[in-house]
């Protein structure tokens, strides 16, 4: 059973659950199909309200932990963005009383924090592409201790029972902490029951299902198709948006995940928190995760995974026929 009488768990569930409900509510009341389609509002306010909403309730909790976030105030301090700034602070104002446009660009700051020895990294939302089309995203968020993931949360309000997810249409909650294990739970809040997170059984190259992104110029099309045939997997790839991938790898309901350097950015380094949070879910759910090369993925190079190159995640059984497939494309 997972363990919550630690705080920094507990921590990580409450907040992600709160900043998934609060992002949630940015899209039902701001994204509509009035909205053109590069339009990013909807998401600019979602992501810094996000940020700003952990930032504060980090500081609060524990304010010796840095913050490693995605996301800056310097942009939303321009007095173009003025508009921008008071709907985000609307929205956080839902949840913290006192804020005000300033002290919501100080929370969101927080996130400039420098990765140390211990310090958390968050995704206020990872796959925006896929918030924007109502597709799936994930708030991310970990907790790195001397390089290494200890605790990663991901909330997905878009993975639901549709996607023969967790009970209910409220979205999922996915959560591992090193060594004790890999759950998943509803995002409602006062759901707390908790299924524990196994991958596949499959072993067969040929029988896996694979993972990708949903956007093709985040990775490599023609060399998974390369990848494929090397492997002479038969079904088609599960193209998705963020690290809702990693979840469902970890469900076992994909095989293979891959992340291929795409042609137009063949120097792509991984954000570290693209990757910290779904990485520990796989492998707490008995899966492997490392680069394309095989290395282990390095948390200790600041905001980047800057010795690593792509990412490759499996069920563990297939990853040595994976990474031999990817020596032979030359991947
Ligand atoms: P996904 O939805 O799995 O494609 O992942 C979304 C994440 O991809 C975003 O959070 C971006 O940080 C990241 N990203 C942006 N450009 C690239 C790229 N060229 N290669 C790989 N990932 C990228
Ligand atoms: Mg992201």
């Amino acid at each position: 059973m997972l363990n919550l009488d630690r705080p920094e768990t507990k921590f990580a569930v409450d907040i992600v659950r709160q900043a998934s409900q609060l992002v949630k509510q940015v899209q039902a009341e701001m994204v509509s199909p009035a909205l053109t389609k590069d339009d990013r509002s909807p998401v600019t306010v979602a992501d810094f309200a996000s940020q700003a909403l952990v930032g504060w309730a980090l500081k609060e909790t524990f304010p010796d932990h840095p913050l490693v976030g995605e996301e800056d105030a310097s942009e939303l301090r321009q007095p173009i963005r003025k508009l921008a700034l008071e709907q985000i602070t609307q929205f956080v104002s839902r949840y913290i009383s006192q804020a005000t446009p300033e002290k919501v660009c100080s929370w969101i700051d927080l996130g400039a924090g420098k990765p140390t020895k211990l310090f958390w990294t968050l995704d206020p939302i990872d796959g925006t592409k896929g918030f924007l089309r109502g597709d799936q995203y994930a708030v991310a968020l970990a907790l790195i201790v001397e390089g290494q993931v200890q605790i990663g949360v991901l909330g997905c309000p878009n993975l639901t029972e549709g996607n023969q997810l967790v009970a209910g249409g409220k979205g999922t909650l996915a959560i591992a902490v090193r060594g004790e294990g890999a759950w998943l739970t509803s995002l409602e809040a006062d759901v707390d029951s908790y299924q524990p997170l196994l991958v596949s059984d499959i072993a067969i190259p040929a029988q896996a299902r694979l993972l990708r992104s949903l956007e093709s110029e985040h990775t490599n099309i023609s060399q998974i198709d390369y990848f494929a045939q090397e492997l002479e997997v038969e079904i088609e790839p599960v193209r998705m948006d963020s690290q809702a991938k990693y979840v469902l790898l970890a469900f076992g309901k994909g095989d293979l995940y891959l992340r291929l350097l795409s042609p137009k950015q063949p120097d792509y380094r991984e954000r570290i928190w693209d990757q910290a949070a779904g990485s520990i879910i796989v492998e707490e759910a008995g899966g492997q995760v490392s680069d394309l090369h095989g290395k282990a993925l390095d948390f200790t190079a600041g905001r980047m995974l800057l010795n690593n190159r792509g990412i490759l995640a499996s069920n563990g059984l297939l990853h040595s026929d994976a990474l031999q497939a990817l020596r032979a494309i030359n991947a």
